[in-house]
């Protein structure tokens, strides 16, 4: 066994000690990364900066891009105002106020997570759980609101810059309980954050033990929406509790639930340690499926060869490719996004690149308000180029698998900005989602 490492984490306030930002960064890149780092969330640590980075490479560098800021994240005016902010010395408390100002321009909750996920008990809302289809519930257990590091397109990011009103906790495992056994369509948990992993076993053994001592034959799957296979694979070997976390997932096995690693990789790269591979065998050893999703991002993985190699990769070393997400339509995400037209194409010439056995992945899915919305194709029916869609989750469930049409576009990027194909004047889901929208709204003006 390897000895026990500790990561190393940086922020905003200690990045300037990084070896490699002193030696490869200029004083403008420098500066930049400290503005954007007021505003959006800065975390990263030595495995990264030591392991996955190639600082011959920065500042075009898939991994650096992932997690250290860059200046184009911003728009010009909100640079130029956190900058003369900065310059102009003004004290902490007005930089984070101008920060929060900035903030909520960025689109803080895309797809209506705050107004329609938070499921109510007894007429009172649970903050820490959302319900948005109808078998899974998302836990945000309190001791998980951060990661390992923090990828610079995370949708979640308001979470980690503690947006008064948006962190999601839950501090009573009692709770997801009582509310889970009322929920019998309820067949998955996953637990997510921020990184569920980030929990140490004891933590994560306060909701793991209340489910399965609860006996809920409902409950199949144990989800673990996790990013630490990437970010601190020693998570898994020499952490302090690395043992304990990997004896969890075989106890819940051996209750006969399914135990669902559901790891993010957006590179190849990020699998190429010998550590990672040493920590992947840990876990699949348990009986656990390791299953893998990512965003398309432009400067990160744009191109079709990267994610074929990506889902090679995955697949060689018994990972099983899941989803491949279009990026949501939330902070950085005009540094990040790509055309759906773009997004197709990469998604079509890595699937034809890639064996049977790999093309267990879906996509291009953009996780939107109404649901997870799956671009099929691109065709041309009666006359008119049209996207192919349905839906491979609803917030009915009656949508699911229903073919429907949008306009082809060569510029959109997200499902609002695409009109209903053949003159329909709108998508055949929409009146409903409006309804589902509004009774929302009334309650939470009741709540
Ligand atoms: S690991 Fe996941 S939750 Fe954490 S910053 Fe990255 S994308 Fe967001």
């Amino acid at each position: 066994m390897q000895a026990y490492r500790k990561p190393t984490f940086y922020s905003s306030y200690n990045f300037k000690k990084i070896p490699q930002v002193e030696a490869r960064l200029s004083k403008d890149e420098i500066f930049a990364i400290e503005v954007i780092s007021k505003i959006l969330p800065f975390k990263t640590n030595n495995y990264i900066v030591d392991q996955l980075i190639n600082w011959e490479n920065v500042p075009n560098d898939p991994m650096y891009i992932l997690n250290f800021p860059q200046r184009e994240m911003l728009s010009e005016a909100h640079f130029k105002r956190m900058a003369d902010a900065i310059l102009a010395n003004q004290s902490d408390k007005e930089l984070d106020f101008l920060a929060n100002q900035i903030r909520m321009q960025l689109n803080p909750h895309p797809g209506g997570q705050m107004e329609l996920n938070v499921p109510s008990l007894n007429g009172k809302r649970i903050e820490g759980l959302q319900h948005k289809y109808a078998e899974t519930v998302l836990s945000f257990a309190t001791y998980a609101q951060t990661c390992h590091a923090h990828c610079t397109f995370c949708f979640r990011w308001p979470q980690f810059v503690q947006m008064d009103g948006y962190k999601f906790a839950i501090d009573e495992a009692r709770l997801m309980l009582e509310y889970l056994k009322v929920h019998t369509e309820v067949t998955d948990v996953l637990f997510t954050g921020g990184d569920s992993l980030f929990m140490t076993a004891d933590q994560l053994s306060i909701y793991i033990d209340a489910i399965l001592d609860a006996n809920l034959e409902h409950i199949r799957n144990i989800r673990f929406g996790t990013k630490t296979l990437s970010y601190w694979p020693y998570r898994f070997i020499s952490q302090f509790d690395a043992e304990n976390t990997l004896e969890i997932f075989q106890k819940i096995i051996r209750h006969g639930k399914h135990v669902a690693f559901m790891a993010h990789f957006n590179h190849a790269i990020e699998l190429s340690t010998p550590i990672v591979k040493d920590a992947l065998i840990k876990i699949r050893n348990t009986g656990a499926e390791i299953r893998s999703q990512s965003p398309v991002m432009k400067h990160i993985n744009d191109t079709s060869d990267i994610w074929a190699d990506l889902w090679k990769e995955q697949v060689r070393l018994g990972i099983i490719p899941y989803y491949m997400f279009v990026a949501r339509d939330t902070g950085a995400h005009d540094y990040f996004s790509l055309p759906l037209n773009r997004t197709f194409q990469i998604f079509n010439e890595a699937y034809k690149k890639v064996s049977g056995i790999t093309r267990s992945v879906r996509g291009p899915v953009m996780s939107a308000g109404p649901g997870k919305v799956h671009i099929t194709g691109i065709s041309e029916i009666m006359g008119e180029k049209v996207f192919n869609l349905t839906f491979v989750q609803g917030r009915n469930p009656d949508w699911v698998n229903k073919p429907f049409y949008a306009k082809f576009d060569e510029e959109a990027d997200w499902l609002e900005g695409l009109k209903p194909a053949f003159g329909e004047k709108e998508f055949f889901y929409e009146k409903e989602y409006k309804k589902i929208m509004n009774e929302a709204d009334k309650l939470l003006i009741h709540s």
